[in-house]
């Protein structure tokens, strides 16, 4: 495993995402992915599994010490009066204490910023969550969000993969002192089916998930990004995982690149996302 350093955390840049996992198979995959090796776990409130999630890592045998765990506030939850105890309820169900990353999950206009960003302060400074970010924030409001936490923002969480040019996005983080969290890695299954990536898999014997895993992990370059695939299936566990023992050529990671436009699979009509033809 591989590692992103930043403002004292250390997150494992490969973790298991958990959205539309329900249930006893997210608690399976949990179970299983710690088991195999995993040490990041991405939830939400609004996905409904904490307590699945929490049960896993429970059972699961592992130090609660060595486990980076992310969990997002939702919407309806933004205001001053509501965040501190909506985290508190996560907390529960997740069974421990603190979550080591806490984001704020979407723009909410309908709340100001500043008294979101000010109760995510109020968390972090209690304890309940050791890092704070962001997730689908544009690169405006990703920046104001920085300027409000005083610069104690690490990531913003948003949908990337080969087939979405996020240059604007990844620039804009790393002038903000954040790495950007790399969701729907896999763009939702449909890389498998791509053909430059299936050529370069086949060439190096690996699978296309592989691929572009390590193509994602490795876009980011010296502060690379962090990538949170999400499977149920035991087989694509371990093989999501497997990305360690390689790493891809610059021709390999340019023709990958050529690949990036504008195939967005999550909210693709929002108006607030940044042009790609800025990227
Ligand atoms: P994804 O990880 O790109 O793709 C998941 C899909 O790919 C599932 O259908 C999975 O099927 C399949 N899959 C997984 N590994 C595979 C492999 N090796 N070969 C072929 N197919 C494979 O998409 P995602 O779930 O949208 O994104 C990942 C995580 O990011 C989410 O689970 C969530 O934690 C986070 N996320 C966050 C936001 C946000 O707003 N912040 C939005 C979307 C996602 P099986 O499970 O059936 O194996």
């Amino acid at each position: 495993m591989d590692f992103i350093t930043l403002k004292g955390a250390k997150v494992p840049v490969l973790g298991l995402g958990t959205w539309q996992a329900d249930g006893g198979e997210c608690y399976r995959a949990v179970l299983q992915g710690l088991a195999l090796g995993y040490r990041h776990i991405d939830t939400a409130q609004i996905y409904g599994n904490e307590a699945e999630v929490g049960e896993g890592i429970k059972d699961s045998g592992v130090k609660r010490a060595d486990i980076w765990l992310t969990t997002k506030v939702w919407t309806d939850s933004f205001t001053k009066d509501l965040l501190a105890p909506s985290v508190e309820k996560s907390l529960q169900k997740l069974g421990t204490d603190h979550v080591d990353l806490l984001l704020l999950h979407w723009p909410q206009p309908a709340v100001p910023l500043e008294e979101s960003i000010q109760a995510l302060l109020a968390v972090q400074q209690a304890g309940k969550a050791k890092h704070i970010g962001v997730s689908n924030f544009n690169t405006a409001q990703m920046e104001q969000a920085q300027k409000l936490a005083g610069g104690k923002l690490i990531t913003n969480q948003v949908e990337y993969h080969p087939f979405l040019n996020q240059n604007k996005v990844l620039a804009a983080a790393h002038e903000q002192g954040m790495f950007v969290t790399a969701y729907s890695p896999l763009a939702r299954g449909l890389v498998v089916e791509n053909a430059v990536i299936h050529k370069i898999a086949a060439e190096r014997e690996k699978t296309p998930a592989q691929i572009t895993l390590r193509w994602a992990i490795q876009s980011g370059g010296q502060q690379g990004v962090v990538a949170i695939p999400k499977t149920v299936t035991p087989e694509r566990l371990a093989e999501n995982l497997d990305i360690f023992s390689f790493k891809l050529s610059d021709t390999e990671m340019a023709d990958i690149n050529l690949l990036r436009g504008n195939k967005r699979l999550v909210l693709p009509r929002l108006e607030h996302w940044d042009s790609i033809l800025e990227a």
